[in-house]
């Protein structure tokens, strides 16, 4: 897109050099932990029955006055093979008093606007505990904390990062501002381009193939965030914040909420709570009936709808050009509470996003091309190769687009019948890449907020990268734009995504380059399978 290059520098330099600016100043004002000394402390244990046959739960108070801990324990045998790790010396139950050694014992206190953050890691006999408290000012605090954070915070350090992090939030507001707009404008021009003659069955093929080729990236996608964990043990800027529900209802009880979100009593609502899965659902349907009611009505709401979009786009396009601001404030951000940490932690999300998207492009949809329409997937790929070339640096779809159809149909000979009804529509609404990145994403943050993801939860995160990946408009950072979607139906906050916005860029590259590629072996199939059925009607 023109913005992209607004000042002479392409936006992903642009980003880049306030991704290492942005790291320099963060390195440079990490006012560091606060280390405190070792202590052994004779701790008092308090255990208790949750709930009759929920298990048991032990409370461990430092004397220090600083904190109690909480630990729980599903049963009598897994808390009596606790004991002794955490309280030496302590075999049975009842009151002991026990002493223990605190090791290792730091403070963070991060400030952000109108929120103090303290945390406080350290090691019981050895366990790794921590305890995080919020605020929104220091009067807030238990006593021991005021006095210590009225010691130890503050300074224009911490100033600077809480200034960073508000500037950093300030950029995600406008991200959060464009999404709804976007997502109505982008399905509804998508959906009510097509054309009438065509909702049959190559409607039918063309949208199995999007369902398929999606979800089986998402599962690609979900088994490499498994096993790669890369959010395990990694913390995000502000992650501590969400101590958060989810995981606990059924399976049944998550998808019928799903349905009944996809189903609004009221749309003008969904809109105003940016409720996404209504919001995507009406939009489709209302597309739809265009095409069907067709006529001057259907022009009139096409060109509407159409020039809606291409403001959208263009206000879009002006929002991310304001990324390298955003990204500078989040990585002075990052950088000033976790130190280079941070980095370490992006590298392994990036390697799962990285290595889904291959076995995705080089191994499933090879596959179905070869077995499915039936034709070389590496000359198909060559025949494609400028569209992907060129998807890979604009990062977008909309944008490639004249190029995906001139290679489909000289390069790779697919008829026009096919592919300008394939890869049109397509471009917004069949987008592979995306929706890997936003499960994977979407995982890696919960993975660093609260662990593991439960079964049922990822089901739910499948569906909503779906939809969101459907919702997406085939620009840059679209997908980004439409993660605040996956997000809420597993209760993420939104502030999650901050972070990785500084590597946006790249992944949207290769997610880009990987939507284009499985539009165009759509084409490839939906030609193969008209052929066929061609073939046999004839005979
Ligand atoms: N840039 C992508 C595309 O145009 C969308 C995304 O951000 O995932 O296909």
């Amino acid at each position: 897109m023109s913005d992209d290059k607004q000042d002479g520098m392409p936006l992903h330099f642009r980003i880049l050099i306030a991704l290492v600016v942005g790291t320099v100043v963060g390195v440079a004002i990490n006012p560091g932990a606060i280390e405190l000394p070792d202590e052994q402390i004779a701790a008092e244990l308090k255990i208790e029955e949750v709930e009759a046959g929920e298990g048991f739960s032990v409370d461990v108070k430092e004397s220090s006055g600083f904190e109690s801990v909480r630990r729980k324990f599903q049963s009598r045998e897994a808390l009596n093979a606790a004991l002794p790790q955490l309280a030496a010396g302590v075999t049975e139950s009842g009151l002991p008093a026990a002493t223990i050694t605190i090791a290792e014992r730091a403070v963070h206190i991060v400030e952000a606007a109108g929120r103090i953050t303290i945390d406080y890691t350290r090691k019981h006999n050895g366990q790794p505990v921590s305890t995080t408290l919020k605020v929104a000012s220091a009067d807030e605090l238990p006593e021991h904390w005021r006095e210590f954070h009225s010691q130890h915070g503050g300074g224009w350090k911490r100033t600077l990062t809480a200034a960073a992090k508000y500037g950093g939030d300030l950029f995600l507001r406008l991200l959060k501002m464009i999404t709804v707009p976007l997502i109505v404008t982008s399905l509804i021009t998508g959906v009510a381009g097509l054309d009438n003659s065509r909702f049959g069955a190559m409607f039918g093929r063309t949208l199995a193939y999007y369902g398929i080729t999606s979800m089986l990236a998402i599962t690609t996608g979900l088994i490499i965030v498994n096993i790669v964990r890369p959010g395990i043990g990694a913390e995000l800027p502000g992650g501590t914040e969400a101590v958060l529900a989810g995981g606990e209802q059924s399976l049944t009880g998550i998808l019928l909420g799903l349905v009944d979100n996809m189903i609004p009593t009221n749309p003008i609502q969904s809109l105003a709570s940016s409720s996404f899965l209504s919001i995507i659902t009406f939009s489709i349907i209302f597309g739809v009936f265009i095409v069907r009611t067709g006529g001057e009505t259907a022009r009139v709401l096409r060109d509407f709808f159409q020039a809606a979009f291409e403001v959208m786009m263009r206000l879009t396009m002006a929002i991310i050009s304001l990324a390298p601001y955003g990204v500078f404030c989040f990585m002075v951000y990052a950088t000033a509470s976790q130190g280079l940490a941070i980095f370490a932690t992006l590298a392994w999300y990036m390697l799962a996003v990285f290595l889904a998207l291959v076995v995705h492009s080089c191994i499933t949809l090879p596959l179905i091309v070869k077995f499915v329409a039936k034709r070389s997937p590496l000359e198909f790929a060559r025949a494609m190769s400028p569209a992907l070339m060129t998807a890979f640096s604009t990062a977008s779809s909309n944008g490639t687009l004249p190029l995906t159809m001139t290679c489909v149909e000289d390069r790779a000979k697919v008829s026009n019948k096919v592919s300008s009804f394939v890869l049109p529509l397509g471009a917004t609404v069949n987008m592979d890449g995306t929706a890997l990145y936003e499960a994977v994403a979407v995982l890696f943050i919960a993975q660093a907020y609260r662990g593991d993801m439960a079964i049922a939860e990822q089901i739910v995160v499948a569906v909503t990268a779906l939809l969101a990946s459907v919702g997406a408009a085939g620009i840059p950072h679209a997908g980004l734009v439409m993660m605040a979607i996956v997000l809420q139906a597993v209760n993420l906050p939104l502030e999650a995504q901050g972070i990785i916005i500084a590597v946006d860029r790249v992944l949207d590259m290769c997610r880009t380059s990987v939507n284009v590629w499985s539009d165009s072996c759509g084409c490839a199939i939906i030609a193969g399978l008209d052929s066929s059925t061609d073939a046999s009607k004839e005979s």
